[in-house]
C-alpha cells in the first residue's frame, strides 16, 4: 500500500505548508506554467526560484537545468524538514485533518521593525539606462515613477541582481517588505522575487502593494506594474491568488467601493469573481471590472486607464 493515498496528495494545501515550514514561493515564474509554485531549489545553489511543484499532483521537477531533480510530495517534505518518509506522509494527513501541528523550530519569529533596512543590501537609488529603459520601455515615465512610488535599484547583486526594488508599504507609508521585479528578461529569473519571510516585517500574505495611497475607492489588481499604471488608489494583491489575510486588510480600508480587476484571462476573471463575492459578503460594496482576454491591467494606456479611473470616480 502507498504511504498516502492519491486524492490526499491532490487536496493538500501546498501554499499553506509552505508558509508554515517558511518557504518563501512564487507564483510567476515564468519558466513555469501557471500549474506551477516555484521554490528555490532545495538540490542545488539555486539563485532562483526554479523548482516548480505542481498545484495539483505536487510532483517537483527542477528547470535550473543544473540538479535535474524530480520527485514527489513526500519527497519534497522529507527535503524540506529533514524527516523520514512515514513522518511526511503524517505531515500530510495532518494538514487534511486540520491538527494543529507544532512548526519544526519552535523558535517564534523576531520581531522585525518597518524601514529601509528591509530592502536588500545593495539596494540604492542609482539607477542605471538598463533600469530606466526597462521603465519606459513598458511605457512608464520613469522617473515620475521612481519618484511617485519610491523604488529603488539593484544592479550586480547577490540574490536580487537586476532588479526594480519595489518597497511594499504598511498603510502609515513605512516600509514592510519589498517585491524586485527582473528588467533582463532572462529566462532562467524570476519575474518577481519578495523579501524573505523571515526578513520582512509583515508577511507577504497580509501585503497590499500601494495601500500607503488609497483612499475611499479602491482599485484592487494583481501586481506592482498595474499599480504603477493605474495609480494612486490601486492596491496589488501580489498574484491571482489572494488570500483571506488580504482581504483582512482590505476590510480594515472601510473603503465606500471596491473594485477588482485582475488580468483578462479565465483563471483571473473567476479569481476576481471570487474575490469581489468576498467582499461583499463581508457588508462590501465590490465589483469586478472586466479587462479583454490576454489584457492586463499594466499594459493599458495611461489614457485608457486614465478613462477607467473617471469610471470608477478615482480622483
Ligand atoms: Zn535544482
Amino acid at each position: 500500500m502507498a504511504l498516502i493515498e492519491p486524492e490526499l496528495i491532490k487536496s493538500f494545501d501546498l501554499l499553506t505548508y509552505l508558509d508554515w515550514v517558511g518557504k518563501p514561493y512564487t507564483l510567476t515564474n515564468k519558466k513555469h506554467t501557471k500549474k506551477y509554485v516555484g521554490v528555490q531549489c532545495i538540490f542545488h545553489n539555486d539563485q532562483g526560484q526554479y523548482l516548480g511543484i505542481h498545484k495539483d499532483t505536487k510532483a517537483f521537477h527542477c528547470l535550473a537545468g543544473v540538479c535535474g531533480r524530480s520527485g514527489g510530495l513526500l519527497e519534497l517534505i522529507t527535503e524540506l524538514e529533514h524527516i523520514s518518509y512515514q513522518e511526511a506522509a503524517r505531515r500530510v494527513r495532518e494538514f487534511q485533518t486540520g491538527v494543529d501541528t507544532p512548526k519544526p523550530q519552535e523558535q517564534p519569529k523576531a520581531v522585525i521593525t518597518p524601514g529601509i533596512h528591509i530592502l536588500p543590501p545593495e539596494a540604492s537609488k542609482e539607477f542605471k539606462k538598463a533600469h530606466l529603459d526597462y521603465l519606459s520601455g513598458r511605457g512608464f515615465d520613469p522617473l515620475a515613477l521612481i519618484a511617485e512610488w519610491d523604488l529603488y535599484c539593484t544592479w550586480n547583486a547577490d540574490f536580487y541582481d537586476y532588479r526594480i526594488v519595489a518597497p511594499i508599504k504598511n498603510r502609515n507609508g513605512e516600509i514592510v517588505n519589498f517585491t524586485a521585479r527582473d528588467i533582463t528578461g532572462r529566462p532562467d529569473a524570476a519575474r518577481y522575487l519578495m523579501c524573505d519571510e523571515a526578513k520582512a516585517a509583515v508577511s507577504r500574505k497580509h501585503c497590499l502593494y500601494g495601500i500607503e495611497k488609497t483612499t475611499s475607492i479602491v482599485l484592487i489588481v494583481e501586481g506592482p506594474a498595474d499599480v504603477w499604471r493605474m495609480g494612486r488608489g490601486a492596491v496589488a494583491t501580489l498574484g491571482t491568488e489572494w488570500n483571506t489575510e488580504q482581504v483582512s486588510e482590505l476590510l480594515k480600508l472601510n473603503a465606500t467601493d471596491y473594485y477588482v480587476m485582475f488580468d483578462g484571462e479565465k483563471p483571473a476573471i473567476k479569481s476576481a469573481d471570487a474575490l469581489a463575492q468576498t467582499l461583499m459578503s463581508r457588508g462590501r460594496s465590490a465589483h469586478v471590472l472586466e479587462l479583454p482576454e490576454d489584457v492586463d491591467p499594466g499594459e493599458l494606456t495611461p489614457e485608457e486607464a486614465k478613462t477607467i479611473r473617471e469610471q470608477i470616480g478615482l480622483p
